[in-house]
């Protein structure tokens, strides 16, 4: 085992070509969202595999190409299936920009260019490590599988079908990724799942056309209140969904996860400060993190009905449309939601128009899995600091493929630093980021040797 004081050291004399191979990746452009350059970017990709001494090469989906690579001993005891996503998010607007989006430019120990921190420079750093360790006559003797795809920023659209008709070529005992920006603090975060979602429409009728609030107003019935009366039903005031069996399957947090949420840094006032809010909304006995992670949400996303515009309308409006969100825990399934929630909705109002917009079911690793407890403890030899260890993250991923239909547990990290302004203009990775990342995979590649998956 190298350890990370000694892969920081090799890190740095070899910081140049890094530095270099990096630029590289950054000076392609590769927006998928607006189809420019992902197609040059894969073969990029797949290159920079095969430097590292990696078996790689191109594997095509019905969007943009996969990147993948394989390597290490047939007969390994362990596999890990490293993903990461090659594309980014579109560069607008350009004139936010303090140099060019796709020229990488060093400034004040930053690098800056689009798709620095999300994602290339952090899946170069598995890309990396394993090329350092085989250098230093350390490769490990597990199997490592890359797969860095293309449409990430564009919502993975083809990545359930891919891993689906690859399933023997991505047959792995573990799944991990680095992706998303550290702690405030600088520490770095581990988390094991993420949050699903259920989005639907909601469309409820007064009469069959809006009418003059005065010829008609008193007997005719107004698709506002119908939608107001109706929403007022679906939720109890400590802001819980009042929706029968909207609840059923949620699997509460273990003590492990709890004791793991007590652990979470939170600032209660500087959180309210900088929200102007004075309370937050959810049950009262359940804390900040507990509520994120563990507890599904009923949101309203948007609601319309009648007249809002200049002037006055004296109107009885015939419909309105409410938009519904509900982020899942694990337990639940999106169509199962949906269905709690139509049966809720016909109850009051037999006729009313419901449309599911999107669904994705919520994903969860044990944390208290080996290889859950040793990506927890290379992080800490690399860095240093105990990461901050989060069960679950309060937002979407397609995680429930490597998860559900693969079968691995799924272990994500973040290398890049919390202020890498992914998505937005100025998008950087500090040298020290990009540096430790390498050096964080390098630890974490040689603990997954050692772990036992018998
Ligand atoms: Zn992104």
């Amino acid at each position: 085992m190298i350890h990370a004081e000694t892969l920081r050291a090799e890190v740095d004399s070899r910081f140049d070509d890094y530095l270099e191979t990096l630029f590289g990746l950054l000076r392609q452009p590769s927006i998928s969202a607006q189809g420019i350059g992902v197609d040059e970017c894969a073969e990029l990709v797949t290159q920079t595999l095969r430097d590292a001494g990696i078996d790689a090469r191109i594997l095509t989906t019905d969007g943009s190409p996969v990147a993948y690579g394989e390597v290490g001993p047939d007969d390994a005891e362990f596999t890990l299936l490293v993903y990461g996503h090659y594309d980014v998010q579109p560069p607008e607007p350009l004139e936010e920009w303090d140099s060019e989006p796709f020229e990488p430019t060093i400034r004040n120990e930053r690098i800056y260019a689009r798709g620095v921190g999300d994602n290339k420079g952090q899946f170069l750093g598995s890309i990396l490590a394993y090329k350092l360790l085989s250098e230093l006559g350390a490769a490990p003797p597990i199997k490592l599988k890359f797969l860095i795809e293309g449409e990430e920023e564009n919502g993975s659209k083809n990545l359930r079908a891919f891993v689906n008709t690859n399933r023997d070529l991505l047959s792995a005992d573990a799944f991990f990724a680095a992706d998303g920006p550290m702690h405030p603090s600088g520490r770095p975060v581990v988390f094991f799942g993420v949050r699903g979602m259920l989005a639907a429409e909601v469309k409820v009728r007064g009469a069959n056309r809006d009418l003059h609030s005065g010829n008609w107003g008193g007997p005719i019935p107004n698709g506002a209140w119908k939608l107001v009366e109706l929403l007022s039903t679906m939720r109890t005031p400590d802001g819980r969904a009042a929706i029968e069996g909207f609840y059923d399957g949620v699997t509460p947090p273990t003590e492990f996860e709890l004791k793991l949420l007590e652990e979470i840094p939170f600032d209660e006032a500087g959180t309210k400060a900088h929200l102007g809010i004075t309370e937050f909304d959810g049950p009262a006995d359940m804390s900040y993190y507990e509520k994120i992670m563990f507890q599904p949400t009923f949101t309203i996303a948007g609601i319309n009905s009648g007249y809002t515009g200049a002037g006055k309308k004296s109107v009885i409006p015939s419909e309105a449309v409410v938009r519904l969100e509900s982020r899942l825990v694990p337990g639940q399934q999106p169509d199962q939601v949906l269905e709690a929630i139509e049966q809720h909705v016909r109850m009051y109002i037999p006729d009313a128009e419901i449309t599911k917009l999107a669904g994705q079911p919520p994903s969860k690793t044990s944390p208290e899995l080996p290889v859950s407890r040793a990506a927890v403890s290379a992080m800490e030899e690399a860095y240093g600091v105990a990461p901050v260890v989060m069960p679950l993250l309060g937002a979407t991923a397609p995680n429930y493929v490597f998860t559900d239909d693969l079968g691995l547990p799924a272990i994500w990290t973040t290398y890049a630093n919390y202020d890498e302004d992914n998505h937005a203009p100025n998008e950087n990775m500090t040298l020290r980021a990009f540096r430790d990342g390498i050096v964080a995979s390098a630890v974490l590649f040689q603990r997954m040797a050692e772990v036992d998956v018998t």
